[in-house]
């Protein structure tokens, strides 16, 4: 396990502004300690000159923590692609901002330009904006409040139950709300279906349906798709 250098990278502005946050990014010893990427561990080239802490102590992972930074956020990683796969684990708000930067709010599927139709509600008030809604994209379901994140969604484009949930940014890709919904229904009826494929490729034990569990008759209907629950995160 390659030691650690403790980052404090200062943010100025957004959520974090005026916030000093510590970061242990892995670091190779020799001549001159090498920072590597937080995502894959490759050498990360930039001008951060690593000095040794005073005192070395012990990371959450028993890893040893020998040297100390001021770097900015992006010296973490080797590339862009990195950083938002580090982050998007971890942050669904950040990645949807990684995939707006990488495809400008524009339906993958339809073509629909979402974030201008966006930049065209702004000029209206936000009482008039769902009446503008419904005219402009009938398609989209009008929510009660119109929000940028209510007209796009981050898709993921394998599904969280099929395992693409806890994926970076490959996986994402904008949809309008109207072809989310479409598709959402679609694997719906797909996952549903691979559950009936799954329960007759192997039948349950004599007497599952009635099976006891205490007091409580666990009687699952042959509707239910014998799919493991899954505790990722859907789409953001
Ligand atoms: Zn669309």
């Amino acid at each position: 396990m390659l030691p650690r250098c403790q980052v404090s990278v200062h943010y100025t502005q957004g959520r974090l502004g005026g916030h000093t946050l510590k970061y242990l990014q892995p670091l190779s010893l020799g001549a001159s300690p090498k920072l590597h990427c937080m995502e894959c561990l490759k050498m990360v080239e930039s001008c951060v000159h690593p000095t040794l802490l005073d005192v070395p102590f012990k990371g959450p992972d028993g890893e040893k923590v020998s040297h100390q930074a001021s770097s900015n956020e992006t010296d973490l990683f080797c590339s862009g692609s990195c950083r938002a796969r580090f982050f998007g684990k971890r942050n669904g708000a950040s990645l949807r901002r990684q995939l707006f930067d990488l495809e400008r709010g524009v339906c993958q599927q339809c073509g629909f330009d979402c974030h201008d139709l966006w930049q065209n509600l702004l000029t209206s008030s936000p009482e008039r904006r769902k009446k503008k809604l419904e005219e402009l994209a009938p398609d989209i379901k009008s929510p009660s409040k119109v929000t940028e994140g209510s007209l796009w969604q981050a898709d993921h484009v394998v599904p969280v139950w099929r395992g693409g949930g806890l994926c970076g940014l490959e996986n994402l890709q904008t949809l309008c709300t109207a072809c989310h919904s479409a598709k959402t229904k679609a694997e719906a009826r797909e996952r549903k279906e691979e559950g009936k494929r799954q329960k007759l490729s192997s039948p349950r034990p004599t007497g599952w349906r009635n099976m006891k569990a205490g007091k409580r008759t666990i009687d699952l209907s042959d509707d239910e798709p014998h799919v493991p629950p899954t505790k990722q995160k859907a789409d953001f």
